[in-house]
């Protein structure tokens, strides 16, 4: 599959101000203030930046952190992770492998059946309502 890529100012033409920061500068949304937080309608949420299905409306759960939680990805090929030790910490970040776009981070302490936490930023995701 060819990946989506395009130059940091075709990037700021696609996207607003604020996407830009979140998904190619990596930026983090404030907690509670994420369209998609509490969002609970059926569908698949895709990539922002590049219209990727990510995750599936089945997978998310209410981790009362403030962002929009999954506990597994759409399917493995669609996101991949990389080693984030900014701030002091060491985290594991979550990009869209089709445009490398930043996502958010996958923690270890989410639910069964995988034990994982895939912390999101709302405006790295659109939501796509399931047809009918
Ligand atoms: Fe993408």
């Amino acid at each position: 599959m060819s990946k989506f890529k395009l130059t940091d100012n075709e990037w700021k033409e696609k996207l607003t101000t604020e996407e830009f920061e979140v998904l190619r500068n990596s930026g983090t949304e404030r907690p509670f203030t994420g369209k998609y937080v509490d969002h609970k309608d059926p569908g698949t949420y895709i990539c922002a930046g590049c219209g990727s299905d990510l995750f599936s409306s089945e997978s998310k759960f209410n981790s009362g952190t403030g962002w929009p939680s999954f506990f597994k990805a759409i399917n493995q090929n669609k996101v991949s992770s990389k080693t984030d030790s900014s701030y002091g910490m060491i985290r594991t970040e979550v990009i869209c492998k089709n445009c490398d776009s930043h996502l958010g981070h996958v923690f270890n302490d989410g639910p069964k059946p995988t034990g994982l936490r895939y912390c999101i930023n709302s405006i790295s995701l659109k939501h796509k309502p399931k047809k009918k």
